[in-house]
């Protein structure tokens, strides 16, 4: 648990990111928050930025409209009512670029716009899908209209025909697949990747990601329908989430810790089981047991590192215990106890986690080369803890280190294992923004797809991959062959 400094953080970080892009936005980020920005994510700058650019030259535009209607057609009365004007005098209807009226949160009341078309498409295949054989050319055909975001934040509308043909082998009717959208999907699968990762990856609250890249869109983008979208796409990669959880038990050192969390008014709790190359969240009301029986179903193989919770005891044969929590502890005991044996029990404790650690440290380190060392580190561990107090903290810690005994310094025995849990705390860190960006969820499907794309986008960061072009790629591959790729491995950095 890490309750106080992590809500503190989410709090700073989550009004943080709000107000830089809200900056961005105006044109008034400073250079300085401009670095801040970047420091979030690059991307996340280079995207403010451009949205920034597009509402720039949006503003332009509506300028050059007005000085032209104020103008006027030459040899036109400016004020003669439009009605009285030849209809060849009038300017062509403008497209509405503008955000539609209604205010944050009311819905839009704006009519269906006249498509606007960018690009077309033809889509027909050369033989059948089922059975490989020639097919009988028909006219039957159908349009699909769909919208998605470039490189550049501009939008391209595509109007895709697909033909339909006919087998006489199955005697059926086949159409192709189009790979740009999921089924019946009217926005294609960068602005689904796109909205879905600054929501669930950076944590940008809604309203924002619909600022970031909602204005161009002439479908409907909005709050529920990017919901929606999330929801297919949290459909369509859940094999990578169940993957994630698969590769997190078999790895020989895992991280875990667990949050506080609201679910449509109950409290539940957000699990975080991370190591160096995955993360995988579960959202469950348990905060015991039950959540890591869900997760482990049997008992961990390798390290796991946690805090001193005890519900992890159960589920590991070898564990890490935090020391950072540990010291934190006596920390907080040293505000308020300055007995004289409360104080020489502190000392010892620290030195001997202090001697540990700088064991640990020293370049030649191995478990082998230092193995009398680590034994003497563990008989001052036995010993402090094995004492009795009459000081209340010391007897309370006493305990903790009695009951942990096995748990502090496995970091000796096995290299890879760090001392502390710094990992889940970063991993869990923006779960807990979005919590409240999104005030939790009201539902335990919004939980689930929370947990899948946090997952997965957590773990493609982790494994070095762009997240928006990693889900392109994946949607359109799901589409084409029927199945979902395989979850991307590390990818090797050049140089
Ligand atoms: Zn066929």
């Amino acid at each position: 648990m890490l309750y106080a400094q992590v809500m503190d953080a989410g709090i700073s970080t989550d009004a943080r990111i709000a107000k830089l892009i809200t900056a961005a936005l105006d044109g008034a980020l400073t250079d300085a928050q401009a670095e801040q920005l970047a420091q979030v994510d690059r991307d996340l700058l280079k995207l403010a930025w451009l949205a920034a650019a597009r509402r720039i030259a949006e503003q332009h535009q509506r300028i050059g409209e007005l000085q032209a209607k104020l103008a006027g057609p030459p040899g036109i009365d400016p004020v003669t009512p439009s009605a009285q004007r030849p209809i060849y005098t009038k300017p062509p209807a403008r497209k509405r670029k503008a955000k539609p009226g209604a205010r944050k949160g009311h819905p839009g009341k704006r009519r269906p716009t006249p498509k606007r078309i960018d690009e077309h498409e033809a889509h027909r295949l050369d033989r059948c899908p089922g059975c490989g054989g020639a097919l009988q050319r028909c006219t039957r055909k159908r349009t699909r209209t769909i919208e998605d975001i470039l490189e550049d934040l501009r939008t391209v509308v595509t109007e895709h025909t697909v033909h339909r043909d006919y087998c006489p082998n199955c005697k059926k009717h086949v159409e192709p697949v189009v790979p740009d959208a999921l089924p019946n999907a009217k926005i294609g699968h960068r602005a689904v990747a796109l909205s879905s990762w600054l929501h669930y990856g950076l944590g940008v609250s809604i309203s924002q990601v619909r600022e970031l890249l909602g204005v161009p869109f002439q479908t409907h983008l909005s709050a529920g329908g990017l919901v929606a979208a999330w929801q297919r796409l949290a459909e369509v990669l859940e094999p990578w989430y169940v993957q994630i959880g698969d590769e997190a038990r078999a790895s020989a050192h895992l991280h875990a810790d667990e949050t506080g969390w609201r679910m449509n008014g109950r409290t539940w709790w957000l699990w975080c089981f991370a190591n160096r190359l995955s993360c995988y969240y579960l959202l469950d009301p348990s905060r015991g047991s039950p959540a890591l029986e869900k997760f482990f179903a049997e008992a961990f193989d390798g390290v796991l590192i946690t805090d001193f919770w005890s519900a992890y005891n159960a589920f590991a044969t070898e564990r890490q215990c935090c020391l950072v929590h540990l010291l934190r502890e006596l920390e907080k005991a040293d505000e308020y106890n300055a007995s004289a044996e409360w104080q020489a029990f502190a000392k010892k404790l620290r030195r001997l986690l202090r001697d540990g650690i700088r064991l640990r440290k020293r370049p030649d380190f191995s478990p082998r080369r230092y193995a009398s060392r680590i034994e003497r580190i563990d008989r001052r561990l036995v010993a402090l803890a094995e004492a009795s107090y009459a000081d209340a903290d010391a007897t309370r810690l006493a305990k903790r280190l009695r009951k942990h005994t096995d748990a502090l310094f496995t970091f000796l025995d096995y290299p890879d294992v760090p001392f502390d849990n710094n990992l889940a705390e970063r991993m869990i860190r923006p779960a807990v923004i979005l919590r409240k960006i999104s005030q939790s969820n009201r539902s335990e499907k919004g939980a689930a797809v929370q947990a899948v794309l946090m997952s997965v986008y957590r773990t493609l960061k982790l494994r070095g991959h762009d997240p928006l072009a990693t889900i392109d790629s994946a949607l359109r591959t799901t589409l084409t062959a029927g199945q979902l790729p395989p979850l991307p491995v590390e990818s090797v950095a050049d140089g």
